[in-house]
């Protein structure tokens, strides 16, 4: 059975139901089905999940990391042989379509396979001393608890992204799937199980925000916080820890409002395609969608002619030929229609899409959707809106299309379309942003690369990358001071 038609919590290598059998539904973003009922988790889970963790995490801190990477590396095969599987998983509980869907497994796979080669690495720093006799070095040390909470648009890489580099670290993983993709979490959890993880260094609870997020990062037990999600839920996790009677790490990967910047010596089929598939790939559920389109007033015209062409190509569904699947659920498509219309009674003009496609209902599928005028401090301007939605903004030059490249509180990534190597790397120092992509898409990532952003898109860590071993570690540094005369 690919879904199971209950999705329990995943605790100490067991599916356990809630203590009292709380559940919620879970639908399919393509025809509205009720896939699943799902273990409404709360407190009673968390605790049990965290005392499994505390259980298990001191003997895995104390594995060599070499051998933790080995686990790794034996996940990695694993995922790539169950791909159907966990296409098919990401695929029901996303709706997105099986091209994007296998994707996600082959790159948390890559993952994988980087991340178990740091554990040969796992290297610190000597530093000289001014002081005779004296050594001192850095050792990276595991945390001990991680608790990990996912969003929904990505549920595999979600869970990867933070698992992987956790568990090599010698950290043990409480993981809070995202309750509208509960079940990428428990399947996760077996395939380390069968990798050779021990017991309880890897656990999954289910349930909302409120009833189970906000009780695992309030225990004092927990020492890393990474969570990926909105800002608006980013900045109430860093109060929640920053009140715990014991501080924790918090990594926050948040939101974006992502520029990109065609100009006119850009190719402007190339910067058609990529502005296309910047906003609207996962039906622009993308921290890094390309949310605001912002063009050269001297090639705005025929930019516009051919962005609104391939927009019009856009193939709407979940099939294997398809571009732009669903969004994760009826209220985020209501949400998202009202959101569009808002910014058009605001003066914003609508020039493609704008509602659901109704031949796909009940399936939450919403037309590409691009609006030109609103203004730039508008809410539809300002706000993450997280769906096919993109926003087209004339400039009359350079320097006003960094201005509003930065005129939002986000800073994830942004692209810039030009053949001057002067323009580009202008926007690279000027435009304030994690991540800057040339004559590409506002996404990007790789197993090695850093990824975050500035602003209210981060607080400053990197994942994946060996920067995130700076996220699931702590640096020790050690002075050592010998005497020549007693050897
Ligand atoms: P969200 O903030 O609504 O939810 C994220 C997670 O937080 C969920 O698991 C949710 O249950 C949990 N949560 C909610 N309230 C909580 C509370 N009080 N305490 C603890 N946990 C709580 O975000 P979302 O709508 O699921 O995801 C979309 C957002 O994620 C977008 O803003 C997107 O840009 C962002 N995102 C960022 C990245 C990145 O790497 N920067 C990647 C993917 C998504």
């Amino acid at each position: 059975m690919t879904y199971p038609s209950f999705v329990s919590h995943w605790i100490a290598d067991v599916e356990v139901p809630s203590t009292g059998g709380a559940v919620f539904e879970k639908r399919s973003p393509i025809d509205d089905r009720v896939v699943a009922q799902v273990a409404r988790g709360g407190a009673a889970e968390v605790a049990h999940a965290l005392s499994a963790a505390a259980g298990a995490a001191e003997a895995w801190a104390q594995v060599p990391p070499p051998k933790r990477g080995a686990i790794l590396g034996r996940a990695a095969q694993l995922l790539r042989e169950r791909e159907p599987l966990f296409g098919a998983i990401v695929q029901i509980e996303t709706g997105k379509p099986w091209k994007n869907a296998v994707a996600e497994v082959a790159s948390s796979a890559d993952l994988a396979v980087f991340m178990a080669g740091e554990g040969s690495r796992f290297y610190g720093k000597t530093m000289p001393s001014p002081i005779v006799n004296r050594t001192v070095q850095t050792l990276r040390q595991p945390i001990g608890i991680c608790a990990a909470i996912m969003p929904f648009n990505s549920p595999l890489a979600g869970i990867a992204w933070k698992a992987f580099p956790a568990l090599l670290c010698g950290n043990a993983v409480v993981a809070k799937s995202h309750e509208l993709t509960p079940h990428t979490a428990v399947e996760f959890g077996k395939l380390l199980k069968d990798a050779g993880l021990p017991a309880g260094v890897y656990s999954a609870v289910q349930g909302f925000g409120p009833d189970v997020g906000a009780p695992l990062v309030q225990d004092s037990r927990v020492g890393v916080v990474s969570f990926t999600g909105s800002s608006a839920t980013g900045k109430l996790i860093q109060k929640i820890v920053s009140e715990r009677p014991v501080l924790a790490k918090v990594c926050l990967e948040l939101g974006g409002k992502n520029p990109f910047v065609v100009c006119d010596d850009a190719d402007l089929d190339l910067a058609a395609e990529l502005a296309v598939a910047s906003a609207f790939i996962d039906a622009g559920q993308r921290c890094a969608s390309g949310s605001r389109i912002i063009v050269f007033d001297k090639v705005y015209d025929a930019f516009r002619k051919a962005l609104l062409a391939r927009v019009a190509r856009v193939k709407v569904g979940s099939g294997p030929d398809d571009e732009c699947g669903p969004v994760i659920s009826r209220a985020n498509l209501d949400r998202l229609v009202q959101q569009v219309a808002g910014g058009v009674s605001r003066g914003a003009r609508l020039i493609a899409g704008g509602q659901a496609v109704a031949s796909l209902a009940p399936g939450y599928y919403m037309a590409p959707t691009v609006l030109e005028d609103a203004a730039p401090g508008d809410e539809i301007s300002q706000q993450e809106l997280f769906g096919p939605i993109t926003c087209l903004y004339r400039v009359g030059g350079f320097d006003e299309a960094v201005h509003l490249s930065n005129r939002t509180h986000y800073g994830l990534t942004g692209a810039i379309h030009t053949s001057s190597v002067h323009r580009a790397q202008e926007f690279i120092t000027r435009y304030h942003a994690g991540l800057v992509s040339v004559n590409g898409a506002t996404f990007g990532a790789g197993p090695h690369m850093p990824f975050g952003g500035v602003k209210n898109s981060g607080n400053g860590f990197r994942e994946p990358g060996t920067e995130s071993l700076d996220v699931y570690t702590e640096l020790k540094t050690v002075v050592i001071n010998h005497i020549p005369g007693r050897v």
